[in-house]
């Protein structure tokens, strides 16, 4: 791999900052401390938290790609810096739940906690300005963000990356309750998951924790004011370590 220099700010998002770098295939992603909930209406600064999500998160797509699922991900260089392959993400959020929480049980009669098998498949409309609105059939294709084929494609995959994640997570004690994913498509055409996955978009739970408070090793501690969000993003990362060895880094 060849060395960098870093560019311009492209883009500036709520955990993460995004720089060009002087080669064309290349991106440095920047993991930040900053934590933000509820559409950034909750905020904080919570140190360490992007050195762990950058690290559990490279590990997860090093899992993802040994597995054949093709991400953006390309390699580590510190310990919160991550390069990745330019990609135009697709403005869809999609959400995976393998078991009820959150937004799903505040908009549908359905008790936290119930198995949802199969898993369901939700999309969002990924913008702020409008609150992230779950899609409608019709909705996506008065949108036009994607056509059949792009959709059925970008589900396939997301489901792939729920098999995948939801054995490794098994075998670590953890339940992965549901998660986002955002994908997008590189410079020659192909649908890669893009963006992160950390505590900081799935919701994981200790399985041998039967207290519902505790159990929670993910963001939900930062939302619900639960304390102990850096320890339990650590538990994370160490059963992770565990088990996948690395990152691997760029360079
Ligand atoms: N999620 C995310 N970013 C978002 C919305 C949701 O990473 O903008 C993740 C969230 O952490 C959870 C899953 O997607 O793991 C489902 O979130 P949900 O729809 O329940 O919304 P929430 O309860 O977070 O408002």
């Amino acid at each position: 791999m060849t060395p960098y220099q870093l560019g311009p700010l492209l883009y500036e998002g709520k955990a993460k900052r995004i720089f060009q770098t002087d080669q064309p295939d290349l991106v440095a992603v920047e993991f930040k401390d900053d934590a933000t909930a509820f559409n950034a209406l909750k905020k904080a600064e919570l140190k360490g938290k992007g050195i762990l999500n950058c690290s559990i998160s490279a590990l997860l797509f090093e899992h993802l790609q040994r597995a054949g699922v093709p991400t953006h991900y390309l390699g580590v260089q510190g310990h919160h810096w991550m390069l990745v392959r330019p990609v135009r993400v697709i403005p869809i959020e999609v959400v995976i739940r393998n078991v009820a929480a959150g937004s799903l049980c505040k908009q549908m009669p359905i008790a936290a906690g119930t198995p949802l098998d199969p898993p369901l498949l939700d999309l969002y409309y990924k913008d702020d300005a409008y609150g992230d609105p779950l899609l409608s059939e019709a909705r996506l294709e008065r949108l036009s963000l994607v056509n059949g084929e792009q959709r059925r494609e970008l589900e396939a995959l997301a489901r792939r990356v729920n098999a995948v994640l939801l054995d490794l997570f098994s075998g670590l004690g953890l339940q992965l309750v549901d998660f986002k994913l955002e994908l997008g498509f590189t410079a020659d055409g192909a649908l890669v998951v893009a963006d992160e996955i950390s505590p900081d978009t799935c919701r994981l739970w200790d399985l041998d924790v039967v207290d519902a408070q505790e159990r929670i090793l993910d963001k939900d501690r930062f939302r619900q004011d639960l304390g102990g969000v850096i320890e339990a993003y650590g538990e994370v990362l160490k059963r992770v370590q565990g088990v996948i060895h690395g990152p691997s880094l760029y360079g």
